[in-house]
């Protein structure tokens, strides 16, 4: 069990995103009790950015150096640029469920050269410089090997194509779906370009006549896998001792939040079939 090295902030309803003003209000809070944390780690969840300005400015303001993980947003854009790069450090994956894949495996990027010398020595093993293989430090070996990066250079010139077909999905089901009493898809934010890696929508079980859960398993009969959002951090297990700030909205997202099918190789008739699933659980 990880106890009180963490805190969790809420998401922010119209980004699904960490909640910027939330953020702010604790590090003024951490200051004066002079208890900064030492790193702010945001997520760009299901293809979409979270606002980083205010994010970033807050940290600057409290020296606090933020991590991003960019993860599930490659391909996505912030004001134009990609999230991943505005934070000290930013982490990408390319593991095999992600909208392009090296099988496994991912990438950190950072202006500082130093955290990038230092992420490359702790990734290969953690040689000193001598020929007698010595350690000082305990390493590790993260490196991603040449054929995988070789692949990854080739999945790159892809990249677009996969995001036009991940939101393609996404245009396919809300033009279907999205007039369905109850149902309300993630919002796409003003500021950039989400990759709909994930289609994830909410229901409202009072407005569509059954709930997330009822449609998931329904869909399970015909086949058809779809997924509850992510369960939010502070509600795992293994964190159950951390503190956490606010919590109501993404555990509504979560009690109510569902990721439909969303390779980048569905078909028309596969995204009609959920359609028409989806459709038919409607109480008319
Ligand atoms: C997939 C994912 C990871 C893990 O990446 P791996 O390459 O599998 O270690 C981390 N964060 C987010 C948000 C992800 O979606």
């Amino acid at each position: 069990m990880i106890k009180q090295i963490l805190l969790f902030i809420d998401s922010d309803r119209t980004t699904w995103n960490m909640n910027p003003d939330l953020l702010r209000e604790t590090l003024e809070k951490r200051a004066k009790l002079g208890k900064l944390p030492k790193a702010v780690v945001i997520v760009h969840l299901y293809g979409q950015s979270a606002d980083i300005d205010p994010i970033l400015a807050a940290c600057l303001e409290y020296e606090v150096p933020l991590v991003e993980d960019a993860a599930e947003s490659l391909g996505a854009t912030y004001k134009d640029k990609s999230p991943g790069i505005f934070g000290k450090i930013g982490i990408f994956s390319f593991n095999g469920n992600k909208i392009i894949t090296t099988s496994g495996g991912g990438m950190l990027v950072s202006d500082d050269r130093n955290i990038v010398e230092k992420a490359r020595f702790l990734a290969t093993q953690a040689r000193d410089p001598a020929p007698h293989y010595q350690h000082s430090v305990v390493g590790y070996n993260y490196r991603l090997s040449n054929v995988l990066a070789g692949i990854g250079r080739g999945q790159l010139r892809v990249l677009e194509e996969r995001v036009n077909a991940r939101r393609h999905n996404f245009e396919v089901y809300q033009q279907a779906l999205g007039k369905l009493p109850g149902i309300e898809f993630m919002p796409e934010a003003d500021f950039g370009r989400a990759t709909r890696w994930l289609t994830c929508l909410t229901i409202d079980p009072a407005a569509f006549g059954a709930d997330r859960e009822q449609v998931r398993l329904e869909l399970g009969k015909q086949k058809i896998e779809a997924r509850p959002v992510w369960k939010p951090l502070h509600l795992q297990p293994v964190f159950a001792e951390c503190e956490s700030i606010g919590g109501a909205i993404s555990e509504d997202l979560f009690d109510r939040g569902l990721c439909l099918p969303s390779g980048s190789n569905l078909t028309a008739e596969d995204l009609e079939r959920v359609i028409n699933a989806i459709d038919g659980i409607y109480i008319r």
